[in-house]
């Protein structure tokens, strides 16, 4: 696991272009061995009792001080997917066409095409199945009855499209993706992901370059204890696993991080309020246990 400075010296390299992309993903990753913390480096070790102060900055005790995180980095992956999306906006605002032959192609390569069934008389959507009568359709719309219903080819639908892209025809999400998603698309969508996808190939090496140095940024603004405090283990464990805090009025009771204060402290509507909920929420829980639902 690179150290500190070294992570910093990476991040510079590669914004100034002294070191391949490839490279530094491998110096960054190829070093990190699987289930090894950065607490338990000795970088780590030798930099936190610079960093950690005499008592809690939560409730002032002085019992097993560690750094607690405030935030933490973001994934690679998850900035990534941030950053091809604002080049795919890019292409798309410059490039707000696909030649229809092309798309035609991606759209039949990518796609299984599920249509929606039609009534050969009026062409409305969806007619009625029926499990026991015959003939196997009725029209809700026309009230005509047929065995075998119809529906519009790709290329018609495509056509439709291509003369408007919100036609009733084609809203439907009837393009499943061939890969293991099977996410289901209209075209409008498929659209979408196929200019994401030329943003992309386009990009690659900028896109993923800029992700990678986002999530440095990250990783070294975490080594750095810039956004930490040093808080005793009782309030490390409730700010990681219950998500809270001390209270900064009372500084004795815990509260949610999304309160300003304790139960407790509130003004007394709101606390009769936030009693009355939790009362609500107890009983709700209560009840759905009975019912075997919880
Ligand atoms: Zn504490
Ligand atoms: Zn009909
Ligand atoms: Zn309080």
């Amino acid at each position: 696991m690179l150290t500190y400075n070294e992570l910093i010296d990476l991040r510079n390299k590669l914004a100034n272009g002294e070191i391949q992309l490839e490279l530094a993903k491998t110096q960054f990753w190829g070093d990190l061995k699987e289930g090894q913390r950065s607490w338990n480096t000795k970088d780590w070790q030798e930099r936190r009792p610079k960093f950690l102060k005499d008592k809690c900055e939560i409730c002032s005790g002085t019992e097993t001080l560690t750094v607690q995180h405030l935030s933490h980095p973001r994934k690679y992956a998850e900035y990534l997917r941030e950053i091809t999306s604002k080049y795919a906006k890019d292409h798309i605002d410059t490039n707000p066409e696909i030649n229809k032959s092309e798309f035609t192609d991606y759209v039949l390569k990518n796609h299984d095409y599920v249509p929606v069934l039609l009534c050969p008389n009026c062409m409305s959507k969806n007619p009625s199945e029926r499990v026991r009568k015959i003939p196997k359709y009725r029209c809700a719309d026309c009230k005509h009855e047929f065995d075998e219903a119809t529906f519009r080819s790709v290329n018609e639908l495509i056509s439709i499209f291509y003369e408007n892209k919100d036609a009733y025809e084609v809203v439907d999400k009837c393009f499943v993706s061939k890969d293991k998603y099977r996410n289901k698309n209209n075209l409008s969508s498929v659209k979408y992901w196929m200019q994401r996808e030329r943003a992309k190939n386009k990009d690659s090496e900028t896109i993923e370059k800029e992700a990678f140095l986002l999530h440095l940024n990250d990783s070294i603004k975490y080594l750095s204890f810039e956004d930490a405090i040093t808080a005793c283990k009782k309030c490390a464990y409730n700010f990681d696993v219950n998500k809270m805090e001390l209270c900064p009025k009372c500084k004795q009771h815990y509260k949610g991080l999304q309160y300003p204060t304790c139960i407790d402290c509130l003004p007394e509507d709101k606390r009769k309020v936030a009693l009355e909920n939790i009362q609500f929420g107890k009983e709700w829980h209560e009840m759905h246990k009975r019912l075997g639902i919880d």
